[in-house]
């Protein structure tokens, strides 16, 4: 063991001014351990000492204020749980309120009459006169308030607060350990990237996260560790990305005709450039003779299906079978009824396997699977049973992807024990680039960023509840032109019970408005059996059913294309880029489509950008953005199983330009220095390596 490793994993015990009682403390409530854990415990805010204000000068809308002032007189107030203690505080410019409802008899006695301190805390004003709510308080005569401008102040639990450890105990024993730690902290970034971006030193940034001198140095802190973590984050996934790829051979796919002969003689339609680009990325990749992992992004409606297509005629063209995995029995339908035309004309045997399908199918069809009879398999998780054995699988097209898990993924690469199928997986929820960069940065991106030509784009609105009855006036104008509507409710698991009282109340208006025999209406949601959905799913395709009253379980995928309307209640319920899904139900034909947001009178400024970004865009990708603004990178579908979730200071939302730096740099070293041999990037190699050696992330700092 080195000497550094010995070091961070001294045991805070050991740390001077801590004592045994603390220490047993912040291992049980935050898992801090050893010295290298404290380290690493950054503070989550700063609180800005470097600037006082007078009484006159407070607002309300200041978040918090520091006054240096004298304390006049105090007493309490009030009775039982109401009781209060009361402070009056003045400065030359006018009379504060301090106000502690806890503790009082204890912190009466701290109190010095006449004494001059300093306050802080968020100003109130309550009756013209401000007050700071249990302030923090020092005492200028006994030597406080002479600490650092900007104080850190970290994540505690209520639990140490109430034993008093608080953040100024952490600073302080912070402050301590970084003293000894010095010169164990050791660089770890090369001395080029270090020149080239203008990083502070390790020992600075450690130095400033906890403890920053002013703002430009905190600033410079949470700059250089920011590009650290995003550094080490994107070396990480692009090494594993290489080594999957050195690892993985994959069938070369390079005789074109086939498909040349569906585009030139068969296809309807011209395909757009981008369907265009996405394609030759993944013929591309058929020609490396490694496994391709390819990620395929499109906003609905944009024409992945086809592009999935023409790479399943690349494979069969050259031997080799195809299949493409869908979320429901619904989608597995579409996407054959879609596909079956185009195999007939050219002779290919296209099959289907979904829970439904019969034995005695099943029978034939892994028969001519096995036998390489059958060409293209469209189906359900069904094409995940060990029954299911091809000939010679080659290329493996997963759509809707973030609803199946890795181990099923895994499963499809087993079923071609020679080599393994390459990988296509096809998502209609955009996300940011830089977001993809991280989530996905094992897998290429392909992205198809455009809408096939002649597309309406579907008109939203945003409505109050209270127009209902001229929302209802619309929905039966376009009942009458023959169209459909859907009607959708929110689901959060939290309240089932409530939304599903929602979504039966819902159910019940609209039969109000829309009584039968002229209207019929479905209904669709989570508590129902899958074959159920799919009946109901089936009854307004079929147009025997006009409206269709659901849950968000319409979300993924399905594609009717006469379903013109789709109004959203309680739309400030749902998340911008689900918004934007079940906006994508409609628009699908020819006609023009609308989508109707209905919200209550009361909005917060977050739901009005939502709704606002909703109306003004149907670009997923620019929703996506918003979306990762508002709520950050955590929210986000996919994320938590994902090594998103090991960032700890970078945020995706907001250091897009940083990650770009960070993972170009990555790219250009590795480019040049695949095994990282050089002397200049031995740094990194024992960081890579001192990382994987201890499971806790501690050495990152070392
Ligand atoms: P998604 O990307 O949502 O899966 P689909 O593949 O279902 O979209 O395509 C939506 C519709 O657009 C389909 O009816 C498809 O045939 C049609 N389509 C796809 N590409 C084009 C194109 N280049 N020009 C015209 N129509 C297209
Ligand atoms: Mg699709």
């Amino acid at each position: 063991m080195t000497e550094r490793a010995t070091f961070f994993d001294t045991s805070l015990l050991y740390l001077k001014g801590l004592g045994q009682l603390r220490a047993d403390m912040l291992g049980k409530e935050l898992n801090l351990f050893t010295f290298g854990d404290l380290i690493q415990y950054y503070p989550f805010r700063y609180d800005d000492r470097s600037r006082y204000y007078t009484i006159s000068e407070l607002m309300e809308s200041m978040p918090s204020a520091q006054i240096r002032g004298r304390l006049r007189d105090w007493y309490t107030e009030g009775e039982g749980h109401k009781k209060r203690l009361v402070g009056k505080f003045t400065d030359d410019t006018g009379t504060l309120s301090l106000v502690w409802f806890q503790s009082i008899t204890t912190i009466e006695k701290m109190l010095r009459r006449e004494g001059e301190y300093i306050v802080y805390g968020k100003p109130q004003s309550f009756n013209g006169q401000f007050s700071i709510i249990h302030p923090e308080m020092d005492n200028l005569a006994t030597g406080g308030g002479q600490e650092a401008s900007f104080q850190p102040v970290y994540n505690l639990t209520e639990k140490l607060r109430r034993r008093h450890l608080d953040s100024k105990i952490i600073a302080k024993a912070v402050r301590n350990l970084l003293e000894t730690a010095w010169p164990h902290i050791r660089e770890t970034l090369p001395d080029e990237l270090i020149q080239k971006y203008r990083l502070v030193g390790k020992r600075e940034a450690v130095w400033n996260i906890h403890l920053p001198q002013n703002q430009a140095w905190l600033k410079q802190a949470q700059r250089r560790l920011k590009f650290e973590e995003l550094f080490y984050n994107q070396l990480r996934l692009i090494k594993n990305k290489l080594l999957q790829k050195e690892e993985f051979p994959g069938q070369v796919f390079r005789d074109t005709s086939l498909m040349k002969h569906f585009y030139n003689d068969l296809l309807p339609f011209e395909l757009t450039d981008a369907q265009q680009r996405v394609i030759k990325e993944i013929y591309a990749d058929f020609l490396t003779g490694k496994q391709m992992n390819r990620l395929l992004q499109g906003d609905v409606g944009s024409g992945k299906t086809i592009v999935a297509f023409i790479a399943c005629l690349m494979a069969i063209g050259n031997g080799a079978q195809a299949c493409i995995m869908a979320p429901t029995e619904i989608l597995a339908d579409q996407h054959y009824n879609g596909l079956k035309p185009f195999a007939d004309a050219m002779g290919l045997n296209l099959g289907i396997l979904t829970g439904s399908t019969n034995r005695k199918r099943r029978v034939v069809l892994h028969d001519e699977l096995r036998a390489g009879k059958m060409h293209i398999l469209v189906g359900t998780h069904a094409l995940l049973e060990d029954v299911v054995q091809y000939k010679n699988l080659g290329l493996c097209i997963i759509d809707e992807q973030h609803r199946f898990g890795v181990a099923q993924r895994a499963k499809l690469w087993n079923k071609n024990e020679t080599v393994p199928p390459h990988i296509l997986v096809m998502t209609a929820t955009p996300i940011p680039r830089t977001l993809a960069m991280t989530l996905y940065g094992n897998l290429d991106v392909s992205v198809i960023d455009e809408l096939p030509k002649g597309r309406k784009p579907i008109k939203t609105v945003h409505k109050y509840d209270k127009h209902r009855s001229e929302v209802f006036g619309f929905m039966r104008q376009q009942l009458q032109l023959g169209r459909q509507v859907y009607v959708v409710y929110p689901l959060i698991e939290e309240s089932e019970k409530l939304d599903y009282k929602d979504l039966m109340d819902g159910h019940e208006s609209m039969q109000r408005a829309f009584p039968r025999p002229t209207y019929e209406i479905g209904m669709l949601h989570g508590k129902m059996l899958a074959y159920e959905k799919d009946d109901e799913m089936k009854r307004f395709v079929n147009r025997e059913t006009h409206i269709m009253v659901a849950t968000t379980v319409i979300e993924v995928g399905v594609n009717v294309p006469n379903a013109s309307v789709m109004v959203i209640e309680s739309a400030e319920r749902f998340g911008l880029s689900q918004l934007h899904q079940l906006r994508g139900r409609v628009g699908r034909g020819a006609e023009q489509s609308y989508c109707i947001m209905m919200t209550g009178y009361k909005l917060s400024s977050d739901t009005r950008t939502k709704l606002e970004t909703m109306v003004r865009t149907n670009n997923g990708f620019e929703i996506a953005d918003v979306d990762l603004q508002l709520r950050g990178h955590g929210d986000l579908a996919g994320t938590q199983q994902s090594g998103v979730m090991d960032l700890m200071l970078a945020d995706l939302a907001k250091d897009g330009a940083v990650l770009m730096a960070a993972r170009e740099s990555v790219e250009a070293i590795l480019q040049e220095d695949p095994e990282l041999l050089l002397p200049q990037n031995a740094i990194i190699r024992n960081q890579v390596d001192s990382v994987r050696k201890t499971d806790n992330n501690w050495s990152r700092i070392s």
